[in-house]
């Protein structure tokens, strides 16, 4: 059988390219090719423009309840191929397909559905001024970039297109190198739902690709999500034409354990918020900060539940709970990583090496990992590691603690666990990070904005407020009497 070789998707449909550049994707979980995808050369990208200059005309003009309907009809599509779509995930980033069988597709439809019900709901004001008055309309911005990474390559294509579509924009998407087809099947179930052709590309590559959609002076918006370095490169790009930009970068986010809390719940959130997709989560909880009158149960229980309940292999056996990283190169980083942990004197509790399971011998995969002992300044606590790699240090103070956590350019996100309800509110809201968990770790519905504080990004998806960053006001005053004038 030959290998799949995937062209970009402009204007509703596969489009060669004339460079013949292509690059290969590879399985993390057994280090095959398993397709090779068209690198977006210019004639692509001119396409790519032109494509969502029509597309903008035709879906703009559409009313918010038709684009609302076309939208649900797209929702009900991603469900009915849930598994098939869940597979393409698996086999893209080498996440455990018992996750993206009931997580991925389901939040990317989620928040498109959440989006088209919106869409018919917003409106403008009207005020009076003396006898003239104004009144505003919310109007779409035009074509919005879309820049994935490649954890949830799905979900995040959902999730930028969701409220750009609703809002009636056009959206260029590009999705990470390392994880091109779930991008390219959300556009073909936009087109068989019925938004019109132009309305969703997709447009192939790395960086390059990346960085000519964020100078790209015809594009109004970049949503992009990805490395905080990068997001400083596509800001300061895209300030060269003044574009609008919502980020979403990376996070080294605080886990406070407080000795009243239920240590059981507790361990089962530092586990999800380190090991769930092998460690490949922004949000995750990679600084967990445990009372010392907790501390050592808090890390007994760890270590037994890591040891006997994680399950690493080939990612579509439905037992398998622990994927392959990303990449080779991936794999050597996280690895480096915890090297630099050992170097430094943080104690491993468990552990600390390469993988090769017995049904996935050839894939990228990283032993659970936990550090404890671990002293704020090691540079396994201060840098985002993206594995599954979780460092356990030690408080005695609530306003120490506070300050320890808070002592980190990055804002993503925090969580408490305590059953004091006046320590959880009082520590939450001085806790700098813009998503926040009280008992809980890790949900993110659609209903509830997420974002960094800090460089851990700008603007917000999900949500209503997200609307807004989709739409800009232009307010129009009207005159009902005479205009005075000195001339
Ligand atoms: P990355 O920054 O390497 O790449 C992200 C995307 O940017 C890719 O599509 C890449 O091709 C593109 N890109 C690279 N250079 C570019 C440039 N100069 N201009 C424009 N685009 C460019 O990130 P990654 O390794 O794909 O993803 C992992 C990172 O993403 C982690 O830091 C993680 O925390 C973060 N992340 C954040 C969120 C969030 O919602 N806050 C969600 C998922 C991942």
């Amino acid at each position: 059988m030959t290998t799949p070789v995937y062209e970009n998707f402009i204007n509703g449909h596969f489009l060669k390219n004339q460079s013949g550049d292509t690059f290969a994707v590879k399985n993390p979980a057994t280090d095959e090719v398993i397709y090779y995808v068209e690198v977006a050369d210019e004639f692509i990208q001119n396409a790519a423009i032109e494509s969502a200059k029509q597309g903008f005309a035709a879906w703009s003009a559409m009313t918010p309840i038709e684009r609302s309907r076309i939208l649900l009809k797209a929702v009900s599509i991603l469900r009915e191929r849930n598994d098939e779509l869940a597979k393409v995930e698996v086999l893209d980033t080498g996440k455990p397909w018992q996750e993206a069988e009931c997580v991925d597709v389901e939040t990317g439809a989620d928040v498109i559905e959440y989006f088209a019900g919106l869409a018919p709901a917003q409106v403008g004001q009207q005020q009076m001024v003396g006898n003239d008055f104004y009144y505003t309309r919310k109007e779409p911005l035009g074509i919005c970039a879309g820049i994935g990474a490649w954890n949830y390559p799905l979900q995040i294509a959902c999730w930028k297109s969701g409220p750009a579509l609703a809002a009636g924009n056009a959206v260029i998407f590009k999705p990470s190198e390392e994880t091109p087809l779930g991008a390219i099947k959300l556009a073909e179930i936009f087109i068989e739902a019925g938004v019109p052709a132009g309305v969703f590309n997709v447009v192939q590559g790395a960086g390059e690709v990346g960085q000519w959609l964020t100078a790209n002076p015809d594009i109004e918006k970049v949503s992009f999500t990805g490395e905080v370095g990068t997001g400083k490169k596509v800001m300061a790009s895209a300030a060269g034409s003044l574009k609008d930009v919502t980020m979403e970068l990376g996070g080294k986010s605080p886990l406070l354990v407080f000795d009243d809390a239920d240590v059981s719940q507790a361990v089962s959130a530092a586990m999800l918020g380190n090991f769930y997709t092998q460690g490949e989560v922004c949000t995750n909880c990679t600084r967990i900060y445990v009372h010392k009158n907790v501390y050592q149960q808090f890390i007994d229980e760890l270590k037994t539940r890591t040891e006997q309940n994680i399950i690493a292999g080939d990612p579509m056996d439905p037992e398998v709970n622990l994927g392959a990283l990303i990449s080779k190169k991936h794999q050597e980083l996280v690895l480096s990583y915890i090297d630099k942990g050992i170097s430094e004197g943080a104690t491993l509790l468990t552990g600390g090496k390469a993988l090769s399971p017995a049904s996935a011998p050839n894939g990228y995969f990283v032993e659970p990992t936990i550090f404890v002992d671990c002293k704020d300044d090691m540079t396994i606590v201060k840098e985002e590691i993206f594995g599954p790699v979780m460092s356990v240090l030690v408080f005695d103070d609530e306003d120490d603690v506070i300050r320890r956590a808070n002592d980190t350019h990055l804002g993503l996100a925090a969580g408490v666990f305590t059953k004091d309800i006046q320590r959880a509110h009082r520590v939450i809201h001085q806790l700098q990070a813009g998503i926040c968990w009280i008992n809980s770790y890790g949900n993110s519905p659609a209903e509830m904005p997420v974002g960094g504080y800090k460089q851990s990004g700008i603007g917000r998806e999900n949500g209503i407020e997200t609307l807004d960053h989709y739409t800009q006001t232009k307010s129009i005053y009207v005159g009902m009497s005479n205009i005075e004038s000195p001339f």
